[in-house]
């Protein structure tokens, strides 16, 4: 093998992608009937074109595919978010505390299992943490009006 066509066998990915005048083209094809190692790259770069084809075809749709599915669920979830299912980690997420924390108050909490696994159903934790509140406020009444009682007892009463 000479200088000048082991400079071609460089060439043979410009050669493939056609980015050769057609006098390069030319000088190569004569060199290919010539040369195995091109001969086999070339036969290597058309099965790497084929493959990559093969992905492009089949992967693309499905990456799509899921960036839709994904955009359609977030749409969706904003109204029906109700029907969304928690686990223990989820539910953590949610309230913003430990899974430990979650656990310890599961009798608490409106859980329920399935397949050995506690889940809860997000429409029922929401009413759960409304009714928190409510308890919440309204104990904090009960004890203003004790606090307010005492005051108002303590000077006439003692
Ligand atoms: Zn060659």
């Amino acid at each position: 093998m000479c200088e000048s066509e082991k400079n071609l066998c460089q060439y043979v990915e410009d050669f493939f992608d056609g980015e050769m005048t057609a006098e390069e083209t030319r000088d190569f094809e004569l060199h290919l009937t010539a040369c195995p190692t091109c001969q086999h790259r070339i036969k290597e770069l058309q099965v790497m074109r084929n493959a990559l084809q093969d992905v492009s075809d089949l992967k693309l749709p499905d990456e799509a595919d899921l960036r839709i599915r994904h955009q359609l669920h977030e749409q969706i979830g904003d109204g029906s978010e109700g029907d969304e299912i928690l686990d223990i980690e989820g539910l953590a997420q949610l309230l913003k505390i430990p899974v430990s924390e979650v656990v310890k108050r599961l009798n608490e909490l409106p859980a329920f299992e399935i397949a050995g696994r506690i889940r809860f159903r997000r429409d029922r934790i929401e009413k759960w943490i409304h009714d928190q509140e409510v308890k919440l406020s309204w104990e904090r009444t009960e004890q203003a009006h004790q606090t307010k009682n005492k005051i108002i007892q303590f000077p006439g009463g003692m």
